[in-house]
């Protein structure tokens, strides 16, 4: 039995973190998080210490460490910004660091870490949930299987309306964040890349605070992306049906059904790191890349070839 400490254990998705520990029969012992909304913990945990001071926690930590009880894992649950400090202290515990996604903000900052990862002996590995979607994989050994020299055309639609808190806590500040493309975009570009191979080339058509669209070129697709939180880019009938989310990947314009099997991909995540697999730094660089050219690079306009949801 592994012992794990969460970060940000009051967040949203911290709840999929103390399932995935609990799922995989291991034991949280103690969580951190300056917001002390975190009753949820009694439904997973109710011996596990929590903190609301960094220096308290640190220091219950380090105690256990001394005390031959080590924590093997902190799992990161944090905002964006915060991860890698988080995962330096992780590694400096002598702990695996198991953070959420976007691992970081910058391709620099994981250059940063794979230094100090190397020093600690510990690793650092990151949730990338889609890569253990059974339709996602099954995507994958297609592309793989088809004829070298295909290229597909793919229209990503992503659409998951927020409310009017986004813009008003860290996920609406860029610098926290990331923005839209970082922040939503970052699974799906991770799984691009791990379904059609390395990008070739990236165009961003559009990049606002609640809509975001380019293309991507990767080895094998070329890929037309819509992101959106804002609800007036529902399709009518979506809106009509009630539903507040809508996915969609068309390949040479035939839908690929991925609606279902997204519920408890943190516990499958966490049984691959467990069981000796897992996805790294290495592994999380690619999407870094790309979210952050996304962000930093010009915003061309409706030219070239958009994704059709622009000109909604
Ligand atoms: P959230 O805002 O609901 O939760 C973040 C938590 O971190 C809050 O409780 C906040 O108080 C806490 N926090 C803030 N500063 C902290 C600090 N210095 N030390 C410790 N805790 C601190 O956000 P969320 O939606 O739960 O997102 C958390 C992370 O999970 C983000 O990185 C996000 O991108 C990621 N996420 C992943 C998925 C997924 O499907 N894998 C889905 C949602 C969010």
């Amino acid at each position: 039995m592994k012992r794990f400490a969460l970060i940000g254990a009051a967040g949203y998705i911290a709840p999929r973190h103390m399932k995935a520990i609990k799922d995989t029969g291991n034991r949280l012992v103690a969580a951190l998080d300056p917001n002390d909304s975190v009753g949820v913990i009694d439904n997973y945990f109710p011996d596990a210490d929590f903190f609301i001071e960094f220096e308290r926690f640190d220091r219950h930590i380090d105690k256990r460490r001394r005390m031959g009880e080590p924590v093997d894992f902190v799992s990161i649950a944090s905002p964006n910004y915060l991860h890698d400090a988080h995962i330096r202290f992780a590694l400096r515990s002598g702990a695996h660091a198991l953070c959420e996604k976007p691992l970081v903000l910058n391709p620099w900052n994981v250059d940063a870490l794979i230094d100090i990862e190397a020093e600690s002996g510990r690793r650092v590995f990151n949730v990338l949930q889609l890569r253990h979607h059974t339709a996602i994989r099954a995507l994958r050994d297609r592309v793989a299987a088809a004829p070298p020299d295909t290229v597909f055309d793919v229209d990503l639609t992503y659409l998951t309306s927020r409310g009017h808190w986004y813009g008003m806590s860290w996920k609406g500040d860029i610098e926290k964040s990331g923005g839209i493309a970082t922040n939503i975009g970052v699974h799906f570009f991770d799984m691009l890349n791990w379904v059609f191979g390395p990008r070739r080339g990236s165009v961003v058509h559009m990049h606002e605070r609640d809509v975001a669209a380019g293309y991507l070129e990767f080895e094998r697709a070329r890929v037309r992306w819509f992101l959106s939180i804002n609800a007036a880019h529902l399709p009518p009938e979506v809106a009509a049906a009630g539903k507040r989310t809508h996915r969609s990947i068309l390949i040479g314009g035939e839908e690929f059904e991925f609606s279902e099997g997204f519920t408890d991909l943190h516990t499958e995540v966490y049984r691959d790191i467990l069981s000796g697999g897992g996805y790294g730094l290495a592994d999380a660089r690619a999407a870094i890349e790309t979210v952050h050219d996304i962000r930093r690079g010009s915003v061309v306009g409706l030219k070239g070839d958009y994704h059709p949801f622009c000109r909604r």
